[in-house]
């Protein structure tokens, strides 16, 4: 019998590292998981294209307002982010969650009396339903109700912050899926080996041979960095209105789902201008527009799960207008499935598809 050398480099025998495609916050929370568990991970993302996940106001609001209903499992996907995050912060003594004072702005009073009439109605909504009051703001009276259950997620310091854990886990490199190689002890892309590959790509997936992504739903976002006229509190209604920056608010965004191309443009810039106007009573002073494009789904539902036909190949895709909010939640979800076999909530299985 041979016995083991001890001068053989421990790398040999180290753990193959799982490949993650795509380091949006779908890839980043699956990476800082994936990490927690003692699974050694290579993130490959392109962070300079109009990545939604860069775009995003990072607002976490488990509440439908438009439709008065809480989003497919808001609460606790809401309490687990919130979670995360704080322990990211902490992680990194580096701050990225505010709690800015966010209202619903009714634009008329039909709006107003329907919320009024679904808070009496709604007990268990009430805690994500202010009551409504007036305010004087912007040298107008306006009828507002606080959305008290928001957070928000500074993007960019939150990619950072990830960026600081993660190290050396991260690159920036532009992984071609028809490259991957399936090997006895999981996948080869070029010279590396990994046990599995997780592809979160948003929606490039698009391009993907091994995951048909016909069932993406690509919907451009377009907002603007106004001059802020003065708002020092965040409000929606249709669209949003956030103060950033010292002087500059975030007005945004359209749902397109027909589009030539991924940019800002006229249309985009003119809808929210009129948007702007309706709620301010004023003209914006366009500093910059913006645009990113979600990926999501008909049942807007996420999609998650293990290929059918090749073993070590995931998706984690579909996160649509909430991905800050579902993100942490559903990285755990997956994690899971991948390390242990645990089963996929069916809701948003890739096998529904
Ligand atoms: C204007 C706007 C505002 C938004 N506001 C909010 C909000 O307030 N709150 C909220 O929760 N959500 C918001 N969203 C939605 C949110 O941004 C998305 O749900 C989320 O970012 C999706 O993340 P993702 O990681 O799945 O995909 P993406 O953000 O698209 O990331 C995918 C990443 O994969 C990379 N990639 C793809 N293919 C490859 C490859 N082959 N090799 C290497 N890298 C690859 C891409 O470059 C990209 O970096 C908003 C979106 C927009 C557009």
């Amino acid at each position: 019998m041979v016995a083991s050398d001890p001068a053989e480099p421990s790398h040999l025998s180290a753990p193959l590292p799982y490949l993650i495609v795509g380091g949006g916050v779908a890839g980043i929370c699956l990476a800082l998981h994936l990490q927690e568990y003692g699974v050694p991970v290579r993130v490959a993302d392109l962070p300079h294209q109009n990545v939604s996940s860069r775009k995003a106001a990072g607002l976490v609001n488990p509440f439908i307002i438009k439709r008065y209903a809480l989003s497919w499992k808001g609460v606790e996907a809401y309490a687990y982010a919130h979670e995360f995050y704080v322990k990211l912060e902490k992680l990194t003594s580096k701050k990225i969650l505010e709690t800015p004072a966010v209202y619903r702005l009714f634009p008329n009073s039909q709006i107003l009396s329907e919320w009024e009439k679904i808070r009496a109605s709604r007990p268990d909504l009430q805690m994500f339903m202010g009551v409504p009051e007036n305010a004087f703001i912007l040298g107008k009276t306006i009828h507002r109700a606080a959305v008290p259950c928001v957070f928000r997620v500074r993007t960019k310091d939150f990619f950072a912050s990830a960026a600081q854990i993660l190290n050396d886990c991260l690159r920036e490199e532009y992984i071609s899926p028809s490259l991957l190689v399936p090997m006895p002890c999981g996948w080869r892309y070029k010279s590396d080996l990994f046990k599995g590959v997780i592809f979160c790509q948003g929606p490039a997936l698009k391009d993907n041979p091994f995951f048909n992504g016909s069932f993406l739903r690509p919907c451009k976002g377009q907002w603007l960095r106004c001059v802020n006229p003065g708002l020092q509190e965040a409000y929606l209604s249709g669209i949003f209105l956030i103060p950033e920056e010292p002087s500059i608010l975030w007005v945004g965004s359209t749902y397109e789902f027909s589009f030539a191309d991924p940019y800002p443009d006229e249309a985009g810039r003119m809808r929210l201008s009129r948007e702007f106007e309706r709620m301010t009573g004023r003209r914006p002073e366009v500093v910059e527009a913006q645009a990113g494009i979600r990926a999501t789904t008909k049942d807007r539902r996420p999609v998650l799960g293990s290929h059918p036909s090749y073993p070590g190949l995931f998706i984690f895709n579909g996160l649509g207008s909430r991905g800050f909010l579902l993100a942490p939640y559903l990285a755990q979800k997956i994690s899971r499935h991948i390390l242990f076999g645990e089963r996929l909530p069916a809701e948003v299985s890739f096998g529904r598809l």
